[in-house]
């Protein structure tokens, strides 16, 4: 059933279809709201940040607490919305939904911990004054979202950002305004009382519009291209921002890695989704004494992925038609070049769907190894060492995530990659660990969201000195004795002036 937002406005005004990209059924329609609609959200959003601050931690725990349950207990009709909105595999929506809830619970229980009011260290310069910190939220927060991950992606930053105590406008992709708007609805339904998290619908005018509205903070996820363009109208009113942007992720295996689970989870890590992942895996570097038999494994496995929209498909269809395109342009690039492929072939482009393919023998310069390919290909590359791997992993212009399968050098290699989080003996479970910041290096992004760095990023940190008692003869004043410098200066030297040890 196809939803008509009751918001629209009256006849005459834009509107826009969101569509299944399988069948082409509409899934709902909407309206395309201008500056004007979207200034009038954040006003309405700033009473209520008042009021959502207001609530203080245990206020907010609760209902924080209360969505995720209410998410939780709706999984079913939410997971068939991404699937029929977004087009993934009901399997895929409901990992979305599962790690979505995950999160809003763990900033549910431990904002408080994080952001509470906490005594610093003073000084001996400053010590009749005691110090403390504490973390007061920013206001309103504009959370632009893509179409990829309708559900995990837009919450990680809602979360953090309500966690912290401020009030959220949200624009969905325009491919997935459905969910976008379900999330929100089913937020009002345990926050009655004021529009704490509010949904604004349309195409990237609607988003240029929150980034030039005036709110605190914008936390965008999508591509690179796009999130300049976020950061320049930002630069406008001096509004920070975060960038979640996109990845080329890359995995390492190293000899005394454990081959074939680096092999399932290479096939898993790169096509889940079609590949449409911005921590898909879309490299990877094998060492010489292991590769002929990760290979093997790699075909044997992903000749088995079949796309589809039935139940039964591993992936579904590209959800961006004009994807199809790059997909297309980055394989005939790389067969040019002189890549093999050992699954797929220069056919797999099948709109809506791709086959999986796996390329060998492919160079370092080929499109397919440097730009973001959002599809199910799985370029496979043979390295003299894990030393050679790091080093052509690093050489990207992104870096979000990456993952190696070693034993011996596991952690060394894991802190030599350039990246905001790396997995190791698995993938991309760090997006699923809601204790861990999630965000990039590079092309890729910066700032945090997830775990005490979302909350901290969605905060202001204020700090506050009180002098507890006041000396006979203040430092910080035109009143201060002659005498006093000089005797601080000798007080200084003796505390710092030693060179240090060893
Ligand atoms: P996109 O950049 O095309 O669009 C993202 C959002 O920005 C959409 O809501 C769009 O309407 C809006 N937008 C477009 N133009 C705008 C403008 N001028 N001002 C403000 N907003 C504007 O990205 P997409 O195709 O929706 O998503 C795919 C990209 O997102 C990929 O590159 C992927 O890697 C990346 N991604 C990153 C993460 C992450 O956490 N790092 C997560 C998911 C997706």
């Amino acid at each position: 059933m196809a939803v008509t937002d009751d918001r629209a406005p009256a006849t005459g005004d834009a509107t826009f279809d969101s569509t299944s990209p399988a069948s082409g059924e509409l899934v709902g329609t909407f309206p395309v709201q201008g500056p004007e609609q979207v200034a009038e959200a954040v006003s309405r959003a700033r009473r209520a940040a008042g009021w959502w601050a207001g609530l203080g931690f245990d206020g907010r725990r609760r209902r924080l607490l209360a969505y995720k349950a209410l998410l939780a207990r709706r999984s079913g009709e939410l997971v068939d919305l991404v699937h029929r909105e977004n087009g993934k595999p009901a399997a895929d929506a409901f990992v979305e939904v599962l790690l979505a809830v995950e999160h809003l619970d763990w900033v549910a229980r431990k904002a408080e911990r994080v952001l509470r009011p906490r005594r610093a260290a003073s000084t001996l310069v400053l010590a009749n004054h005691s110090a403390s910190v504490e973390y007061q939220p920013l206001g309103v927060v504009g959370v632009i979202g893509p179409w990829n991950y309708p559900v995990y992606t837009p919450t990680g930053a809602i979360a953090s950002a309500l966690g912290a105590g401020n009030a959220v406008v949200f624009k969905p992709s325009e491919l997935t305004t459905a969910v976008g708007r379900f999330l929100a609805d089913a937020f009002a339904e345990v926050v009655p009382e004021q529009p704490v998290l509010q949904v604004v619908t349309g195409d990237g005018t609607t988003g240029n519009a929150l980034c030039q509205a005036g709110v605190d903070k914008v936390s965008f996820t999508g591509s690179p291209a796009t999130g300049r363009k976020v950061m320049a109208a930002c630069a406008e009113r001096l509004t920070p921002v975060v960038l979640e942007l996109g990845g080329k992720d890359a995995m390492i295996v190293d000899e005394d890695g454990d081959v074939d689970a680096a092999a399932e989870q290479a096939v898993w890590g790169g096509m889940a989704n079609a590949g449409q992942t911005c921590l898909a895996i879309e490299r990877v570097y094998v060492v010489d004494r292991v590769y002929d038999r990760f290979v093997d494994r790699v075909v044997e496995l992903a000749a088995r992925v079949r796309p589809g929209a039935d139940a039964d498909a591993d992936i579904g269809p590209i959800t961006l038609p004009r994807q199809l395109e790059v997909i297309r342009r980055q394989l005939a690039d790389a067969f040019e070049r002189g890549a093999r492929a050992l699954v797929g072939g220069p056919d797999a482009v099948r709109p809506p769907y791709v086959d999986p393919v796996v390329l060998v023998d492919v160079p370092e310069d080929a499109l397919v190894m440097r730009e973001e390919t959002f599809g199910p290909v799985l370029p496979v590359v043979r390295v003299r060492d894990a030393d050679e791997a790091v080093e052509r992993a690093n050489a990207s212009a992104y870096g979000l995530g990456a993952a190696v399968f070693a034993r011996r050098r596991a952690d060394h290699i894991a802190r030599a990659l350039r990246s905001g989080m790396t997995s190791v003996n698995s993938v991309l479970t760090f997006a699923g660990m809601p204790s861990l910041p999630f965000g990039g290096v590079g092309e890729s992004g910066f700032g945090r969201v997830h775990g005490p760095d979302g909350l901290r990023e969605f905060s202001r940190s204020k700090a506050i000195t009180r002098q507890r008692f006041p000396l006979p003869f203040a430092m910080l004043s035109f009143d201060r004795p002659a005498r006093l410098l000089p005797a601080v200066e000798r007080a200084m030297k003796l505390r710092h002036a030693r060179r240090p040890r060893g």
